[in-house]
């Protein structure tokens, strides 16, 4: 992040920088002059390494953290428990915390096991669009569905279900799948003031994807923090999720560039 900047802010005056600096959500620390590498007889500002410190006005967002998409959950993402300790971390950093939480009901049409013939992982024409159909998971009411027991879920300020009407699924924390079918995320956002969300947890490319874009549709910032998510990855799933974050403007970070 500090050479983006740097890349981008060689040419500004000090004020522009930390202004640049500010949006960017990063700590202002003392710029230095150094000579120029051009050669031109310029002296250029550069940020030293600069730090994010969460504000009031953010929000982290943990997507998804339950039993069935852990190691021996019926959808296991591959390590997924391993975001666990990382964003307890990041609980404690930030003032502000929610999470989300996957709940279907029995019978759920994004199961496999609602179509007859029907198999994991294969995709189906819901009348919404494409829908790819899963194993049977986040039954609600289940362990399945619970959050992983090593969650620090105390301090989460709202928990978000999805996915809990029968006939359409829901990846993203804001919208359903049939993308107009609200949450209500949105509202309860704005209401409370957040500007910056922070998302972490489970899946990278579907949950995790869907929540940052509707984030920066809905007019957030939206900060993915990579080694807080873990991917399912399902036929390049990873990447194209990457990629079309970067177009949404949502930011990747790691979880090392929040202030401890
Ligand atoms: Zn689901």
């Amino acid at each position: 992040m500090t050479a983006r900047l740097w890349n981008k802010t060689a040419s500004l005056s000090n004020a522009d920088m930390a202004k640049e600096g500010r949006r960017l959500g990063l700590r202002w620390q003392n710029a230095k002059l150094l000579p120029s590498v051009t050669g031109e007889g310029r002296r250029q500002p550069i940020l030293k390494a600069a730090m994010i410190e969460p504000e009031e006005s953010d929000c982290l967002v943990v997507v998804d953290v339950q039993n069935d998409f852990c190691p021996g959950g019926a959808l296991a993402v591959a390590d997924g428990d391993a975001v666990v300790p990382v964003i307890n971390r990041l609980i404690g950093r930030f003032a502000h915390c929610i999470l989300t939480q996957d709940w279907h009901p029995p019978g759920h049409q994004s199961f496999a096991s609602s179509h007859p013939g029907g198999k994991p992982f294969q995709t189906i024409q819901a009348p919404y669009g494409v829908q790819t159909l899963w194993p049977d998971h986040c039954v609600q009411g289940t362990d399945g569905a619970a959050f992983h027991a090593a969650l620090q879920t105390d301090r989460a300020e709202l928990i978000v279900r999805k996915g809990f009407r029968p006939e359409i699924d829901s990846y993203s924390a804001f919208s359903e799948n049939d993308r107009r079918t609200a949450t209500g995320l949105a509202g309860y956002l704005r209401e409370r003031g957040f500007s910056r969300l922070f998302i972490a947890g489970l899946a990278t490319d579907f949950c995790v994807r869907y929540s940052a874009e509707d984030a920066r549709s809905e007019g957030f910032e939206a900060v993915v923090i990579d080694d807080a998510c873990r991917a399912i990855d399902l036929e390049g799933s990873l990447a194209a999720g990457w990629t079309s974050l970067q177009a949404c403007g949502a930011q990747r970070i790691r979880s090392d560039a929040i202030a401890a």
